[in-house]
């Protein structure tokens, strides 16, 4: 259940017809990418398809329902949150909370069958406690911290912290795990030595006499560079969305990107010599230009940072963006000197234009954009999912 779902309904115009902005998600990418991964871990290795943060911008339900209709086994989410949107939106997958939630939350997990995370022994007794009063025990996966250091049971505590609750009938330990710090990274060292740690930690809780369940460790990027690290499941998400989590791994498989975002031009007018273009002129008209505005800003995710370093594609050629990207507009330029004895871009009103995706043979991909920007294209994904309204096309 996004944001959105209050306006499928058919009376309304499609997304693309009320706003002149929207996200278009190309569904048999994400199949295709889940089918490249499914080749890669062969048969035996369950896939995990991570849809926190809304899908990484994509829409999570709809997501979903394609990775578990393509192969994909498990489902990870980062809040109870998400994972009841999901339970509402009618996924029956096992869903798992991929870090610990707040104790409070526990009465919707036991509702919705969720899996939570688990690194405190507060929490998982109370989960035990609750579990047992409703007559069910309470699924978990132990998150063992083997050196990122941001959440989880030290690797030398967890066979412990496993045997000291291994009484309780209102638990039942279904997986144990940790989360690479560096497998995106080209020295292997640090990857490495978590490998180890949490190799030798599997190793004891068996030798303890416990059954560990499901182990799982690897992200896109380890999946992708190292077999070793796959063990049970492998938790695929930036891959599943066809962008690559690092240039490492580009060789190694040929993934389709799912996410293009468009705008329709809703203004076009000339402006004379001089004349400054949006808030602070940061632009002014060199004279014979007309400036297009798009009705997309930042508010939507197209950061203002970007403001004069990016371009938009209209029918397969770059057109510059000028001016300071606003909240919910921004403009670019077309040149009317022919240049080159090449004829000026014939833009009309209503135009569409592509920020991110391709057009003719030009493609602006998100990691252009993320480049710079100086961050990571996971962000961008994200961001482009807060406002805009996506398509889902097959
Ligand atoms: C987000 C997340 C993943 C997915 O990582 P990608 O790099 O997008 O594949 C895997 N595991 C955990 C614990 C995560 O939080």
């Amino acid at each position: 259940m996004n944001h959105n779902d209050s306006l499928h309904n058919k009376h309304q115009p499609p997304a693309a017809e009320r706003r002149w902005a929207w996200v278009e998600v190309d569904c048999e990418a994400v199949r295709h990418n889940l089918k490249r991964f499914r080749r890669h871990v062969g048969p035996d290795v369950r896939i995990m398809a991570v849809v926190k943060a809304d899908g990484y911008g994509h829409g999570a339900s709809e997501v979903a329902k394609i990775a578990l209709g393509s192969g994909a086994n498990f489902l990870g989410v980062a809040s109870v949150d998400e994972g009841v949107r999901l339970r509402l939106s009618g996924v029956v997958a096992p869903i798992l909370i991929l870090a610990e939630p707040p104790v409070e939350s526990i009465p919707l997990i036991l509702q919705h069958q969720l899996i939570p995370a688990v690194h405190d022994r507060a929490f998982v007794l109370a989960l035990g406690e609750m579990a047992d009063a409703s007559g069910r025990p309470a699924p978990f996966h132990l998150k063992i911290d083997t050196g990122m250091n941001r959440v989880g049971v030290h690797h030398s505590d967890a066979a412990d912290f496993l045997r000291q609750i291994s009484f309780h009938r209102g638990l039942e330990l279904q997986g144990v795990f940790t989360h690479f710090a560096t497998a995106d990274d080209v020295d292997t060292f640090e990857f490495k030595r978590q490998m180890e740690r949490f190799t030798a930690t599997l190793e004891t809780i068996r030798y303890m006499g416990m059954d560990p369940g499901i182990a799982h460790a690897a992200n896109t990027s380890a999946t992708l560079r190292y077999k070793q690290s796959h063990f049970d499941m492998v938790r695929i998400g930036i891959g599943m969305y066809g962008l690559h989590p690092s240039e490492i791994t580009r060789s190694i498989i040929e993934l389709r990107p799912a996410m293009s975002v468009y705008a329709r031009v809703s203004f076009l007018k000339p402006v004379p010599m001089g004349e400054g273009v949006s808030y602070s002129f940061a632009y002014r008209s060199p004279g014979n230009v007309l400036i297009a505005t798009i009705p997309i800003g930042y508010g939507d995710g197209l950061a203002r940072a970007l403001s004069t370093h990016m371009e938009v594609l209209h029918k397969g050629r770059r057109l510059p963006q000028v001016g300071t990207i606003c909240m919910d507009m921004t403009m670019f330029e077309i040149d009317q000197r022919a240049s080159l004895g090449r004829p000026s871009a014939d833009v009309q009103l209503g135009d569409e234009v592509v920020l991110v995706g391709k057009s003719g043979n030009d493609c602006i991909s998100l990691d252009d954009m993320a480049q710079a920007l100086g961050t990571i294209n996971y962000e961008l994904a994200c961001r482009f999912g807060l406002r805009l309204e996506r398509v889902y096309t097959e």
